[in-house]
């Protein structure tokens, strides 16, 4: 092994005498090692493959050498290729973090989202105070002046007035008020479309160009919107780019730039005498609440017109050549939209996205009535459609104790005790650790990763390493945190998976104590799986199934579901159920219990019990009664509550006690090598020193650093490697120059196989591109966590999971 890593160049000698501590650097070294070489024969498997790496850049003409950001995509094959081929843009690497420029934080605690509105342009009803008083907004519970528990009480008692406000929709009055002028219900005469090359085009990225534009719009009867998005590297997603098309101009917005900015255009947005016309809305109309507060009031969405029509297909490639005769090329849909400067590929796709949309509105106008024998009634549907989209609310994902379990049920997998266990903690670790380090839960851990681990339980983290391929690097980085995570699920008592489901409450963890406040209409708060509450079909399907033949091979998820569905039972009034015996109760006697059960006391919940559940919806609507009970109920039984609190915790502390002891042990000896260490240069230190004078004598890619030569990705992403190991330690993030790289693209697997956004797909892909070296501590390249924690010693020493 020392001659293979010798042979690449890698540090291979240990200079470490200590006995235990020499094997955790000989491991480090060796892990180093082998990204070096599998790096290597990655860029040599790219090249026998013909990817051209000497490719000149392609650079937009008239545009400025970037300042902060590139991207690496690949272009398979020549500059020249067909637009027919396809391609799927790489997420980009090394972007700088647009979230670290945000002037507003962005809020990603597990409470429902609350309309950043506080000036409410073209209203008829005003702003309700909420929104407009900032201190009665700003107001946090760790303010008050009483202990954690009372606070949160109080403070949920204070909102109480504005929960109504806080959670319906700013506009919804006037929306509601909102009638279709006759002239937009007659038949238009389609106004052509400029030719993209007579068109003017303005990016937009300062306030004063936003202003003007602003006014510019208000003084319009009609524009055409669409926005692009980014969700990859963060929790909630970021709006990055706006696109504003008129009859006569193209506007492209740096959304990214202008965030807090943006809201001014509710001024136009909101204007009930200027239409917004967009193509499939949906997401935008939540996107723009979500990340600058906007509304739309008179929206026309295109893709409800097409829909009404019953044409072929409904997507705007279809409407551009159906009605423009345009080859559009959706081929950037999923680039990375982070990217700044903007390529001017980019650019222009983004620009053909409203560039023609005004002229598809009076297509699809004329149309409707046309279809219609000149009457509005189907137009006037599509209208309303709109209107309906343009009162979508914003919902921020909400994690619930039971939203693995929707997850499981998709996944149609059937799991035991140990592994249903592990699944649910590995899920909570990764909704916390996503919204803590502001990525998207597919980028912290790709499901069929978690699925895996729970299926397989691994002894070592080694193992838990071996079921990610590729490694996320934060996986790699707290993966002794997992491994606990997955000692814990092995330490359940091994039971089948149907008692698994019946038993969950009991391995639940300990209700979160403090108590959050919950919006009336948030229905995201109600996790998925219980989503059969609101929908009858859905609800009579399970509940035949309730009684069917096949009830004892029902999987967990099912069970839930009939335990849900069975009516007074459990929804609000589960108490502890006995199992020992279930085991032996045939299908007709539980079919039995169930029935007796439902017939309990429905005033149990009034009554003094151990455990007092009630049904989520019902306790997190203040309208309803339960609400108030729970409440009331919280208050008496907090001691109570911690007691149990206490003493569940203490029994959890117990059962980890093995797995600490294995991991105390692990701290020790780190703490006598950090010791040992003191006086000795550190390993990556010296694996600088050796890594530079190899570097040197073998002309390795570190030599291009800060070279000007445009240099594949792959190439700069070893030559960083190498620049890493040099400089050990915080160097400050040194962007790629961007006009310098190649652009390449790189050939996707199947055409229109990417109109299903796959994050974990996109792993895959980047495997081969090998960024995650978690473990690689010493860089603060883009693609990492901002908070980012440096240094091994850290590693598997963050004891501060689980508490949900
Ligand atoms: P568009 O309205 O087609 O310009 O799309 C707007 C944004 O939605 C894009 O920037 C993507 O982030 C996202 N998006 C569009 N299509 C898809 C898709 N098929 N899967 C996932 N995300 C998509
Ligand atoms: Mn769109
Ligand atoms: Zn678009």
């Amino acid at each position: 092994m020392s001659q293979i890593m010798q042979h690449h160049g890698c540090r291979s000698h240990v200079k470490d005498r200590n006995k235990l501590t020499a094997v955790e650097e000989r491991f480090d070294l060796v892990v180093d090692s082998n990204d070096v070489i599998l790096e290597r024969a990655g860029i040599l498997l790219d090249e026998a493959d013909g990817v051209n790496r000497n490719q000149k850049p392609v650079m937009p003409a008239g545009f400025q050498p970037p300042k902060i950001v590139v991207s690496s995509w690949n272009r398979k094959g020549s500059g020249s290729s067909s637009q027919s081929e396809t391609f799927r843009l790489l997420h980009a690497k090394n972007i700088a973090r647009p979230q670290l420029k945000f002037k507003e934080k962005i809020d990603n605690s597990n409470t429902p989202f609350v309309p950043k509105i506080f000036i409410k342009p073209n209203a008829v009803k005003p702003l309700p105070s909420y929104f407009t008083n900032k201190q009665i907004r700003n107001e946090r519970p760790e303010d008050l002046d009483v202990p954690a528990a009372l606070a949160d009480l109080i403070h949920q008692q204070r909102t109480q007035e504005h929960v109504e406000d806080m959670f319906s929709h700013p506009y919804q009055y006037e929306l509601d008020h909102l009638t279709v002028p006759d002239s937009l219900l007659s038949k238009p005469e389609p106004q052509m479309y400029k030719p993209i090359a007579e068109t003017k085009l303005s990016f937009i990225d300062s306030l004063e160009d936003l202003v003007e534009l602003n006014e510019k719009l208000c003084k319009l009867s009609e524009f055409a919107v669409d926005l692009e998005h980014h969700s990859y590297r963060s929790f909630l997603g970021l709006t990055c780019l706006m696109q504003i098309s008129t009859r006569d101009e193209d506007f492209i917005i740096d959304t990214l730039e202008l965030r807090s900015e943006m809201y001014i255009l509710n001024e136009a947005f909101t204007d009930p005498t200027i239409v917004k016309v967009f193509h499939g809305a949906d997401s935008d109309i939540e996107w723009l609440q979500r990340d600058f507060g906007l509304y739309v009031v008179n929206l026309f969405d295109t893709h409800q017109g097409s829909r009404a029509l019953h044409l072929a297909r409904n997507s705007l490639d279809h409407l551009l050549r159906h009605f423009c005769n345009v080859d559009s090329d959706k081929r950037y849909q999923l680039a990375d939209w982070r990217i700044r400067p903007l390529p001017d590929e980019m650019v222009q796709y983004a620009r053909t996205d409203t560039h023609y949309l005004l002229y598809i509105y009076d297509c699809v106008r004329a149309q409707l009535l046309d279809s219609n024998h000149g009457q509005p009634g189907l137009l006037q549907s599509v209208w309303n459609k709109s209107k309906d989209i343009s009162l979508t609310k914003y919902m921020k994902p909400v994690f619930t104790e039971d939203s693995y379990l929707e997850v499981l049920r998709k996944q149609k997998r059937s799991f035991n005790t140990q592994q249903l266990t592990a699944f649910r903690l590995l899920f909570a670790w990764r909704d916390k650790l996503a919204r803590q380090e502001d990525e998207s839960t597919g980028y912290t851990l790709p499901i069929h990763m978690m699925i895996k681990i729970s299926e397989e339980l691994p002894k070592e983290p080694q193992g838990i390493i071996a079921c990610c391929n590729p490694v996320p690097p934060l996986v790699r980085q707290q993966v002794n945190e997992l491994h606990l995570l997955v000692q814990q699920a092995r330490e359940m008592p091994l039971l089948k998976a149907e008692i698994a489901a019946q038993k969950k409450k009991g391995l639940t963890p300990v209700k979160k104590p403090e108590v959050t406040l919950f919006g009336p209409h948030d229905t995201s708060r109600a996790s998925e799986s219980e989503l059969p509450y609101f929908s009858p079909n859905e609800a009579l399907v399970k509940q035949g199934r309730l009684f069917s033949e096949n009830e004892s091979k029902m999987d967990v998820d099912e069970q839930k579901m009939s335990g849900l569905l069975a009516p007074a039972k459990i929804t609000l009034f589960q108490e502890p159920e006995v199992h020992t015996e279930q085991n032996s109760l045939s299908v007709a006697q539980m079919k039995a219990r169930r029935i007796i059960e439902s017939f309990e006391n429905p005033f149990r919940m009034y009554l003094p019990s151990t455990d007092v559940h009630v049904n989520k919806n019902a306790k997190f609507d203040p309208s309803s009664k339960i609400f108030e009970i729970s409440k009331r109920w919280k208050l008496q039984s907090i001691e109570q509550q911690q007691k149990e609190l206490e003493a569940k915790q203490k029994a959890k502390e117990e059962a980890k006690q093995q797995a600490k002891k294995a991991s105390e042990k692990r701290t020790k000896t780190k703490q006598s090598y950090q010791e040992s260490l003191q006086n000795v240069a550190t390993v990556r230190q010296q694996a600088a020193e050796s890594a530079k004078s190899a570097a040197k004598k073998r002309e390795t890619p570190a030599s291009e650093v800060g070279e000007v030569t445009p240099k594949p990705a792959k190439k700069l992403k070893a030559a960083k490697k190498t620049q890493k190991t040099e400089t050990p330690s915080q160097t400050s993030f040194k962007p790629f120059d961007y006009s310098q790289s190649d652009l390449k693209v790189f050939a996707g697997t199947k055409s229109k196989d990417n109109s299903q956004f796959d994050p974990n797909r996109q792993g895959q892909d980047f495997k081969k591109k090998k960024v995650p070296q978690g473990q690689k501590k010493h860089t603060s390249a883009g693609n990492r966590s901002m908070s980012y924690m440096a240094g091994k010693s850290e590693r598997g020493f963050r004891h501060n999971w689980p508490k949900r």
